[in-house]
């Protein structure tokens, strides 16, 4: 695709954010060749993807009767935006110019000038701040049961989600495949879930809803053993849980943008009822971070698309736009790049020089024989930050040009390891050199971070 932006160091249009609206409006800024920069979010306001990279399957999303895996349909937009020529900048945008013309975008690695601006940076899950929840956090509470719900810890135990939204029964719903029961702990008398979804839970034996009763303060040694509970009715109260999830609701992404943009008393960004222009010309807005009411994956989608639509016009009215020309009308197509289903190798497919392998037998069998550093990722089937996380580690792996072995394992099926392991949620990632381990992290980091850590033991 050639280039004829007059000033190629001016983006067109930047787009921040990477959830249903980032992509969609990525997809028709693309489409309308204006070549389009999504940074991606990486840290604020949780990982790339966003929240639908933190749920299982989606089940009311049009065009999927049998339901999707949200990381999968993120996948599946992330893969449509780029064929379409949109350019990919994983950073978070720390703060935005918005004096200047062409607007200025402090990130994280640098800054960018853009003549219009679409954020679409969603809200993030809120915390409960209940005694202890520091001294617990990753050792029994988690903000993500679809994350960490495969945790040795928690198999065949009691365990607790709080909430009564659809997260809460589905988060719920979803532990009672590990745990032997869940109890839902709800502050009021009423589920504001859907009603499919209070229904699930209803009918699901292994949940028990506790109505009118918050939680206090946890307790434990090294994780999590009971909470202490306060119900309306029946005063104090203790539960013996070794797992507590919150789902209590979200709080939008915008403290970036505190004193240059209008925004409402919640914090979410100021726009006229159903459009995308926000309180600054030429900046828009779409998606969750503007939308305290629907808050689904489609509105976000469908607010992103309006986004780019206004953002196109905005910038042709004013001449703004530098249009790339496509050479081919249309852009080759590309399979969904989610390599999820990679299958573990064993006795006759091992191959001690191979670079990324997946399985307990390729880990036992590297940890024992490979001279180099070891980069051990454990996941989960449905833990979006693994999807994240893996294409990176890949990408690592390839850099370093095999000075570095890859293994993925699954913790749900290769449970005994990550018991031995001491995984306490996905992903988890450990670098080990000769049999010892180097290093562990928690979480999606920055590819840097690992590259660094393998450059200083090789
Ligand atoms: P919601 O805001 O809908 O629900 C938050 C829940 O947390 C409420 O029940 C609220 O209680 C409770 N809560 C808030 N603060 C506290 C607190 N301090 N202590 C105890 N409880 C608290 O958030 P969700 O994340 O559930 O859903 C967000 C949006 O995403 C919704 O629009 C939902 O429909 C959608 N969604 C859809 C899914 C699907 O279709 N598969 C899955 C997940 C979400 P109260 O009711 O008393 O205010």
């Amino acid at each position: 695709m050639e280039d004829t932006r007059k000033d190629s160091n001016v983006e067109n249009v930047v787009i921040i954010g990477s959830g249903p609206a980032g992509y969609t409006a990525a997809i028709y800024a693309a489409r309308a060749n204006l070549q389009p920069l999504l940074v991606t979010g990486f840290n604020s306001g949780g990982i790339p993807g966003g929240q639908l990279m933190t749920t299982t399957f989606v089940e009311n999303y049009p065009g999927f009767p049998d339901g999707v895996l949200g990381p999968e349909l993120m996948d599946l937009m992330k893969v449509q935006a780029e064929r379409w020529g949109t350019n990919l900048y994983e950073s978070d945008v720390v703060s935005i110019d918005t004096e200047v013309r062409p607007f200025e975008l402090k990130t994280l690695d640098g800054t960018i000038k853009a003549n219009s601006i679409i954020i679409a940076t969603g809200a993030s899950a809120n915390r409960l701040g209940v005694k202890n929840e520091d001294k617990f956090w990753s050792k029994g509470i988690s903000a993500c049961a679809i994350c960490d719900g495969a945790t040795p810890q928690f198999r065949n135990e009691e365990l607790a989600v709080i909430g009564g939204g659809d997260s809460a029964c589905e988060e719920a719903a979803y532990l009672t495949k590990y745990g032997s029961k869940v109890h839902l702990l709800v502050r009021s008398n009423k589920l504001r879930a859907s009603a499919a979804m209070v229904d699930r839970v209803k009918a699901n034996a292994k949940i028990e809803i506790h109505w009118n009763t918050k939680v206090e303060k946890a307790n434990g040694n090294d994780w999590l053993e009971k909470i202490e509970t306060i119900n309306v009715q029946d005063g104090k109260g203790e539960i013996n849980v070794k797992g507590l999830f919150y789902a209590i609701g979200h709080t939008p992404n915008t403290k970036f943008l505190e004193n240059k943009i209008d925004l409402d008393k919640k914090g979410y960004i100021a726009c006229k009822s159903g459009r995308p222009e926000t309180s600054i010309e030429g900046i828009f807005a779409a998606g969750d971070v503007v939308d305290s009411e629907w808050r689904q994956g489609v509105t976000a989608a469908g607010t992103g698309c309006m986004a780019a639509l206004a953002t196109e016009r905005w910038l042709s009215e004013r001449n703004l736009s530098k249009t790339v020309v496509r050479e081919i009308a249309e852009p080759e197509k590309r399979l969904n790049s989610s390599d999820f289903n990679e299958e573990e190798v064993n006795e006759e497919t091992f191959d001690l020089n191979s670079e990324w392998q997946k399985g307990s037998y390729a880990l036992r069998k590297l940890y024992h024989e490979s001279k180099k550093p070891l980069l051990v990722i454990f996941s989960s089937p449905s833990c979006g930050p693994c999807h994240v996380l893996k294409p990176q580690l890949k990408r690592v792996i390839k850099e370093l040009e095999g000075e570095v072995q890859g293994i993925e394992i699954d913790i749900d099926k290769d449970q005994e390891i990550a018991k031995q392991a001491g995984i306490v949620g996905t992903p988890t990632v450990q670098l080990f050199k000769e049999k010892l381990l180097k290093k562990q992290w928690q979480g999606v980091k920055q590819r840097s971070e690992f590259k660094q850590a393998i450059k200083n033991i090789l």
